[in-house]
């Protein structure tokens, strides 16, 4: 068995330690006789399994008993609809543009009511975050979205946006438990897990409790709308029962590592190898804002669009895999999630001063 260092935006690396423990436990789950897979989600094995990852999750992030945490299907895109539909009253929200994903997140909402863009970077093709300090705020907006880190350009909201006293709704899909988090501060924190969590075909979505709404109008579909599976606990119907059981696995790996303020400091540790070295190189350079940049989400350019294709290709020869940036921004991009181990980033900037050498 040979594993590679995967930097690919999602899906992405898993701690090695969880796979290992899930593969242990593939054909008899603690002494059931069956996979995790195989096991009915009204079994109370399984029963216990969901709950104890949504305690484990609550205790990571300190989410507040006033919120709801559901495991839901559909991914992070079938959130651009169900947020509409469950927090528009006033049928207006503001939506801050910050890349692909939130203007696909606002383009879902206008197909139900009035989704103001009060903020954009797409001027500079998203490669800072505008200032959210004092946005003309809608006095009717249900709530203000963005898109925390932005994982196609690389950026991060550093400091949340002034909502004037709005809802602040936020897709934390590519910075999901990446650092701790103020949950008291949003009214709707989600993000698909196939980033920095767990295998794709989960969506966690934690929501202040009194947003849960049971008056929305006939044409929501019934699991699109919170109530639904808060009232079930995430059990209405068939939950994607086997990525939530590895998503509890991984939440314990978090808490044996230290919890999310551990993460921060290994994540910042390790953003910090590789910036200092695009600061420093003459070959290699970062496309974002300094004061913007991700911890998670590392895009870099030659500026030569055939020298980025050698360098991919070179890498990937060795063992440094899923560097090709989205096609939108070009050039590359490092995803560095939790589960990329230091050594992995280290790797990767002797890889780089190797290549500048060559190239040059
Ligand atoms: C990947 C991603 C999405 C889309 O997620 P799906 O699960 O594929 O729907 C949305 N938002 C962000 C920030 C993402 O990184």
């Amino acid at each position: 068995m040979s594993r590679v260092y995967n930097f690919s935006a999602g899906p992405a690396c898993l701690p090695e330690e969880v796979l290992k423990e899930a593969a242990d436990e593939m054909l008899d789950y603690q002494g059931s006789g069956m996979s995790v897979m195989e096991m009915s989600h009204r079994s109370k094995t399984y029963d216990n399994i969901i709950k104890e990852a949504e305690a484990d999750l609550r205790d990571l992030m300190n989410i507040p008993d006033d919120y709801a945490v559901l495991f839901l299907q559909g991914g992070a895109w079938t959130q651009f609809s169900a947020i509409p539909m469950n927090l528009m009253k006033n049928g207006v929200a503001d939506y801050i543009v910050t890349g692909q994903w939130a203007k696909k997140a606002w383009q879902e909402a206008s197909k139900y009511g009035k989704a103001n863009k009060i903020a954009s970077s797409e001027d500079e093709t998203f490669s800072y975050i505008p200032d959210c300090s004092d946005l003309p705020i809608d006095d009717d907006a249900d709530y203000v979205y963005i898109c925390e880190n932005n994982t196609i350009y690389g950026t991060k909201f550093w400091q949340l946006p002034n909502t004037k006293g709005k809802i602040l709704v936020s897709d934390v899909s590519s910075c999901f438990l990446s650092e701790p988090v103020d949950v008291t501060k949003y009214g709707v924190i989600y993000g698909g897990v196939q980033k920095n969590i767990g295998p794709a075909g989960v969506t966690i979505v934690i929501i202040r409790k009194d947003l849960i709404r049971d008056d929305l109008p006939d044409f929501v579909p019934t699991l699109l709308k919170y109530k639904t599976q808060a009232d079930a606990g995430s059990l209405f119907n068939t939950p994607p029962a086997y990525g939530i059981y590895i998503c509890g696995k991984v939440f314990k790996w978090l808490k044996k590592q230290g919890g999310l303020a551990e993460m921060k400091k290994r994540n910042e540790e390790k953003a910090k190898i590789l910036y200092d070295f695009l600061d420093s190189s003459k070959l290699f350079k970062g496309t974002v804002r300094k004061e913007d940049r991700s911890l998670m989400n590392v895009p870099f350019v030659t500026g030569n669009d055939e020298l980025d294709a050698k360098f991919v290709a070179e890498a990937k020869a060795a063992g440094l895999e899923s560097l090709k940036g989205h096609r939108s921004v070009g050039g590359m991009r490092a995803s560095i999630y939790n589960a990329m181990p230091k050594a992995g980033v280290e790797k990767l900037v002797e890889f780089m001063k190797k290549f500048e050498e060559e190239n040059s």
